[in-house]
């Protein structure tokens, strides 16, 4: 057992950790809640992950996304809504390991492929605010579980934008218009023609998701495909 394990296990000993679901004693997610967290029932576009009949999807079919793919854990509900702003504002980073194991999950189920996993990018003056980007621990959970490798610094936000709650679904794609910038040279993995596994943890209109994908496909990634725990219900 490492320092950092023996560490936290000691810690749990001593102020045994709430589940961020229902407040029970004894772990971070109990098994109950993560039963909660059903995983989406009904038939979606396996492109947008809007609920659809058969391969015709109303919104694909009038709108040209860049992204290959987009899968979602489940729906944007409690517990699940708790967990996720417990990890990003109130610092509970080991939420991270269920959450990002459901992610993994959720890759297998659906029969993703994809060469390298990269996180949706905060901007370096928030992530230094927060301590951490709470996309990039889901992501680098769910990486390890498949044994994928992670190349989060090819991308970087560039430009600071305002928080996407509140606003429309043109004003969010205007919001993050050129805010994502590709650099290949950043990683010694290989971009061009690969496929990426793009994580975050919600998509509400997919307009983050998408600056993302234009920036990667711009310099060479061969499709992108986005892997979120949630989306609206
Ligand atoms: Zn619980
Ligand atoms: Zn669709």
């Amino acid at each position: 057992m490492r320092f950092t394990h023996w560490a936290e296990h000691l810690l749990d000993l001593l102020f045994p950790p709430c589940c961020a679901g229902c407040a029970s004693s004894g772990s971070l997610l109990c098994p109950a809640c993560l039963r909660a967290i059903a995983r989406l029932q009904e038939q979606r576009c396996a492109r947008c992950a809007l609920p659809c009949r058969g391969t015709d999807c109303r919104r694909c079919r009038f709108s040209s996304s860049s992204l290959f793919a987009l899968q979602a854990v489940a729906l944007y509900e409690e517990p699940l809504r708790t967990c996720i702003q417990y990890l990003k504002y109130r610092g509970i980073t080991r939420l991270a390991q269920p959450l990002g194991s459901m992610l993994a999950a959720c890759y297998r189920r659906y029969h993703l492929r994809a060469d390298l996993v990269i996180a949706v990018p905060l901007h370096a003056e928030r992530e230094r605010l927060r301590g951490y980007n709470h996309a990039r621990l889901l992501a680098d959970v769910c990486a390890d579980e498949l044994g994928l490798p992670c190349a989060h610094p090819l991308l970087q936000r560039v430009r600071a934008t305002a928080a996407q709650a509140g606003l429309s679904s043109s004003e969010r794609r205007q919001n993050v218009v050129g805010a994502f910038q590709c650099q290949p040279q950043r990683s010694a993995l290989p971009l061009s023609g690969s496929t990426i596994l793009l994580i975050d943890d919600v998509c509400t209109t997919g307009a983050t998701l998408e600056a993302c994908t234009t920036a990667l496909l711009q310099r060479g990634a061969g499709r992108v495909q986005a892997l979120v725990l949630a989306i609206p219900g």
